[in-house]
C-alpha cells in the first residue's frame, strides 16, 4: 500500500480518534494526491514517518482520506468490512430483541461511508463513499453471510453523492418490497421503502419516542413532522387522549393513520391528520386557540450547511415559539433538531425566548439523543446530531 504523510502537527485530531483528512493536511511533497486511485488503500503517517493508519483516499475531494483502521498496511477488504459488521451487530443485539435497527451508522461503527438499516430480512444501504462504492461486492459479501438478507435496496438519492461523484439512481438486489413493517417499542410500524424522497424509518428516534410517549397518558397530541407516526403512534399506545398527525406528506400522512389504527387501543379516538406547512399550519391552530397537552417537534434539518447557521437557527426559533403557544398550561413540548451545526445550547435558548416572549416557566424533563444503533464517537463530533429536549411549560 502506498504511504499518504501528513505535515507536521496535522496528526493531533488524528490521534484523539477522528477519523478524517483534509486535503490541506497532506505532505503533498511527499505524497502528491494525484498519485491516487479515486478510492485506493494507502497507510496513513505522521510527518515522522510514525504509523497512524490505514485509509482509503479520495483525491477529488476536500476529505481526502478516511481512516478504516489505526493499524498500518490493513486494506478495507471483505474481511475487515465483515468483522466491522459483526462488531456493530453484537452491540445491537445486546439491546435490541428483533432485527429492526440501524447496523451500521459510517464512522461511528468504524465503517466511513456505510450506513446500513435492517428491517428483518429486508435491507437498506446508503453508500456515501467512492471508496465504499468500488467496495461494494466485499461489503455485500459480509451482509449476506452475516444477515441473510431477502433484498437490499441501495438508496442512492443522496446529495453527498454528487461531491465524490457518485451517481444517484437507485439499486435493487432481490426483491425489495414496496413498504416495510418494523417492531419498536412494542408496536408494529408500516414504512415506505421503495418510493423515491425519503423513505425508511428513523431509528435514531426509538428511545425519545418512548419517553414523550411516557409523559403523554391523558392528554391532547400533536405530532407535527409525523412522517410515519412514531411518536404520535406511541403515545396513543401509551394512553394519550387524542392525536393529531401534521406533514407535509400526504403519503406520511396515510401511513401515520395506518400505524395509528394498527397500535392505539380500540377506543382510541380517530386520529386527526393535518396536511401542509406545519408553520403555517400550528399558526392556524394558534389563531383558533388550540392547545394540546404535548407538542411534539422534530423538523427535517433546517440547517445543512455551515453557512446556513443563521437562517436555520432562525427557523429554530419560529418553530418553537409557535409549538410554546400551543402547548397548554402544565403541558409537554418535545423539541427535536437533527442538525448537526445546531448546538443544543442554541436549541435550548430557542425555547427560552419563547417561553420569555411568552411569560412562560420551563422545566426540563430531560435530554435526549440519537440511539444506540447510531454510535457517536468521543473524538468525532459529526457522529452526534440528534438532540430533544423534553420540557414541561407552566404559566407564570
Ligand atoms: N417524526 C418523524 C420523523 C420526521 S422526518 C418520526 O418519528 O419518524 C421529517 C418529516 O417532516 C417528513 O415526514 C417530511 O415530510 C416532513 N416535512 C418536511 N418539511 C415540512 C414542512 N415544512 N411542514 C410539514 N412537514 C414537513
Amino acid at each position: 500500500m502506498r504511504i499518504l504523510c501528513l505535515k507536521k502537527n496535522e496528526d493531533h485530531r488524528i490521534q484523539r480518534g477522528h477519523q478524517w483528512v483534509f486535503s490541506n493536511e497532506v505532505d503533498t511533497e511527499k505524497s502528491p494526491l494525484s498519485d491516487f486511485a479515486g478510492g485506493e488503500d494507502a497507510t496513513l503517517v505522521d510527518a515522522k514517518g510514525n504509523i497512524l493508519g490505514s485509509v482509503t483516499v479520495n483525491p477529488a475531494t476536500l476529505i481526502c482520506a478516511r481512516i478504516h483502521s489505526r493499524q498500518g498496511n490493513v486494506p478495507l477488504d471483505a474481511k475487515l468490512l465483515r468483522d466491522r459488521l459483526e462488531s456493530a451487530l453484537l452491540l445491537r443485539q445486546q439491546r435490541f430483541s428483533a432485527p429492526f435497527y440501524r447496523v451500521l451508522y459510517g464512522e461511528g461503527d468504524f465503517t466511513p461511508g456505510v450506513v446500513l438499516d435492517r428491517y428483518g430480512e429486508h435491507i437498506s444501504i446508503q453508500l456515501t463513499t467512492l471508496a465504499m462504492e468500488r467496495r461494494k461486492e466485499a461489503l455485500l459479501e459480509g451482509v449476506s453471510e452475516v444477515l441473510h438478507p431477502k433484498s437490499i435496496l441501495f438508496v442512492n438519492d443522496l446529495h453527498v453523492r454528487d461531491l465524490e461523484g457518485l451517481p444517484r439512481l437507485d439499486e435493487y438486489c432481490g426483491e425489495v418490497p414496496k413498504e416495510i413493517c418494523l417492531h419498536e417499542n412494542d408496536c408494529t410500524f408500516l414504512a415506505p421503502l421503495r418510493e423515491g424522497q425519503k423513505t425508511g424509518w428513523f431509528y435514531d428516534q426509538r428511545d425519545n419516542r418512548l419517553f414523550a410517549a411516557q409523559l403523554a397518558k391523558n392528554r391532547t397530541c400533536l405530532d407535527a413532522f409525523c412522517y410515519a407516526g412514531g411518536f404520535g403512534t406511541l403515545c396513543a399506545k401509551h394512553g394519550a387522549k387524542s392525536v393529531h398527525f401534521l406533514d407535509s406528506s400526504e403519503s406520511a400522512l396515510s401511513y401515520a393513520e395506518r400505524n395509528f389504527q394498527e397500535n392505539a387501543p380500540k377506543d382510541a379516538a380517530h386520529p386527526t391528520l393535518l396536511h401542509g406547512n406545519a408553520m403555517n399550519l400550528m399558526q392556524e391552530l394558534i389563531d383558533s386557540k388550540r392547545h394540546f397537552g404535548l407538542v411534539n417537534i422534530d423538523p427535517p434539518a433546517f440547517i445543512k450547511k455551515r453557512k446556513d447557521i443563521q437562517k436555520g437557527l432562525a427557523s429554530y426559533r419560529k418553530l418553537n415559539h409557535l409549538a410554546v403557544r400551543l402547548v397548554e398550561d402544565g403541558g409537554i413540548l418535545v423539541s427535536s433538531s437533527c442538525s448537526f451545526h445546531l448546538h443544543e445550547d442554541s436549541l435550548l435558548e430557542a425555547i427560552v425566548r419563547a417561553c420569555q416572549k411568552e411569560k412562560k416557566e420551563a422545566q426540563i424533563l430531560g435530554f435526549g439523543r440519537q440511539g444506540i444503533d447510531h454510535p457517536m464517537l468521543l473524538s468525532m463530533p459529526e457522529t452526534k446530531y440528534l438532540k430533544t429536549i423534553f420540557v414541561r411549560i407552566l404559566s407564570r
